[in-house]
This record gives C-alpha cells, structure tokens and sequence, in this order.
C-alpha cells in the first residue's frame, strides 16, 4: 500500500510540474506544487475506501503548497505544518494521537495566542490538545471537524510546566471548569481564564470559539469592557476540559470552505437560554408518527471529500 501510494505520487508530482499553474507563488512565498483535482480515475485510489482509514494512517504531511480543501468536517490539508511538540510558550499533548498538524495560520495563531497566555498569573503558555492529522480529514477516532487544519483545542488546565516528558503528555489530564451539567462554571475557572478566551476570540483569524454554555454566560456576566469579541464565543456541547478554536479560512483559498459567521449581536441571551434549558430542560418536541426514520449515519469515503484530497494523500 504504501508503495503504491509512492508511485503515485510521484506521478502526481511529475503531472503537477507540468502545469503552470501549479508553479504559482503564492503570498506566503511556498513554491511547492499545488494540490491538483485528481481525477479519481487516474489513480489506484479506491473512491469508496473509507476517508479515515486513509487519513488516519498517514504519518507525515503532504509535500505541497499549504491549503485546505473542504469544509471543517468533509476536507482535508495539504502542505500540513507541524505545532512543534514544546516551544517557550506551549507543549502540545497526546503526542501519540500525532495531532499537531495544521495549516500554518494556525500554527502561528496558536504561537501567538500561547504568548499572550503566557503573561496572565499562574500560566506559562497554554496545552494544546488535538488540531489535526498530518493530511487532515476524518480521523479514526473523536471529531467530526478537524479535518482542514484550522480547528485546535486548547486545553483549560493552566499550562505551569513546560518540561513535562512525552509520557506526562500522555497520562496528565485537563480540568474540567464545568458545573451542574455545564450550566456554570466551577470553581477551577478563573478570571485568566476569561482573559485567554478573550484574547483567543479577538483575534481576527478566528471564526469561532466552542465552549460549554456555562462558561459563555459567566464571561457575559463578567465583562464590563468591549463586548465585541463574544459574539465568536458559541456554546456547544462538552467543551469544558478544552475550548476549541476554529480559524476562518486563509484569504486566497478558494477550496476552503467557510461557515456562515455567528449572528450579530454577543449572543449572550441565546447562551442564557442554552443554560435554562439545562437546567429546565424542555419536554421532548411530539414525534410525528409519519415521520421517516431518519437515515444511518454513514462513514465519509474519499469520493465525498474535494477532488483535491485524493492529490493530498497520494502526494509524497
Ligand atoms: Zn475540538
């Protein structure tokens, strides 16, 4: 398998050279050859393999040009930079899981917000959890997004030692922040808490923020300055041992798709209304009896994701 994939690449690579548009420079100055739409006909590519027994075999990135092809949860990245495992201001966990890939925006994002992380009392940068596979898309295990190299999750524990060994990454828990179901927060959570996510969300590469219900009312209930950034703060289930970060699409990227962004408005009283209903929750809506049943979920096989993502696994 893996030599045919080898083989394959390197055909791509020899037809990618042959376009001219595959030598374009892009900004970012990276020359390397542009993911192609590959006909799936072209290669030995099964199009109804399974996507994530692809991708989550694949231990290294792609050697092309940077870019994400897809939406959050149907795509993939190619030209994938790795989160150095330790750096000043960060580690990144569960080195196993081989997470630490993403879209070099992200990596700089993370850089830059584990910097100012790092200046809040009691944190010396921040954990970073799982971003994505070193080709993106579907994973073997957790996540549906993460697939194009602009989601992380940041871990809540404070990050106070960088030194810890790759076997500490593995075995050290986060903290939950979470309380009465994730209606508020508990007592671990903290005002440099609201200051990270705060300097996480305005950050104008960020489309939005994950994070439980509870934590979103008490930093609107907390603040008392600009308000702005809370709109990219959205609610979501789970999310209190980490917050997940979702960047927006890189500019120039037309094979990445973005999502609509959040209403206008600090969607405070949408967060306050996720919190009463855990606390009050609503009677089960009436189940129409001539309803369909509704469709098995079914695994992502390759012919769903761009043409682009059969290039990024098969390049070398
Ligand atoms: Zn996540």
């Amino acid at each position: 398998m893996a030599r045919k994939l080898a083989l394959l690449g390197l055909t791509l690579a020899l037809a990618a050279c042959g376009g001219g548009s595959a030598r374009d420079v892009d900004i970012s100055g990276d020359t390397r050859p542009r993911a192609a739409a590959v006909s799936r006909a072209e290669t030995d590519l099964d199009a109804s393999a399974i996507a994530k027994q692809l991708f989550g075999r694949v231990p290294l990135a792609s050697n092309q040009r940077s870019e994400s092809f897809g939406g959050y949860a149907k795509g993939c990245l190619a030209g994938g930079a790795r989160l150095p495992e330790t750096g000043p201001t960060w580690q990144a966990m569960r080195l196993s899981r081989n997470r630490n890939w993403g879209h070099p925006n992200l990596v700089a994002y993370l850089e830059r917000l584990s910097q100012k992380a790092a200046q809040q009392p009691g944190w010396d940068g921040l954990y970073i959890g799982d971003m994505s596979q070193p080709r993106g898309g579907p994973m073997l295990t957790g996540h549906a997004s993460h697939q194009i190299g602009l989601d992380a999750d940041i871990w809540m524990r404070p990050a106070n030692n960088l030194a810890l060994t790759r076997a500490d990454r593995e075995n050290l828990g986060s903290i939950s922040m979470q309380r009465a179901n994730g209606a508020y927060v508990s007592d671990s959570w903290t005002r440099q808490h609201h200051e990270i996510l705060k300097a996480a969300a305005s950050d104008p590469a960020v489309a939005r923020i994950f994070v439980f219900a509870g934590a979103k009312v008490q930093m609107c209930n907390d603040e008392k300055g600009d308000r702005s950034w809370l709109a990219k703060i959205r609610p979501w289930w789970g999310h209190h041992y980490h917050f997940h970060v979702r960047l927006a699409c890189p500019a120039g990227a037309p094979g990445c798709i973005d999502q609509a962004p959040p209403p206008p408005g600090d969607g405070c009283d949408d967060a306050q209304q996720w919190v009463n209903n855990i606390l009050n929750p609503p009677p089960p809506a009436p189940r129409d009896p001539d309803a369909p049943a509704p469709a098995p979920k079914r695994e992502i096989v390759l012919a769903d994701l761009p043409a682009q993502c059969t290039s990024v696994l098969s390049s070398q």
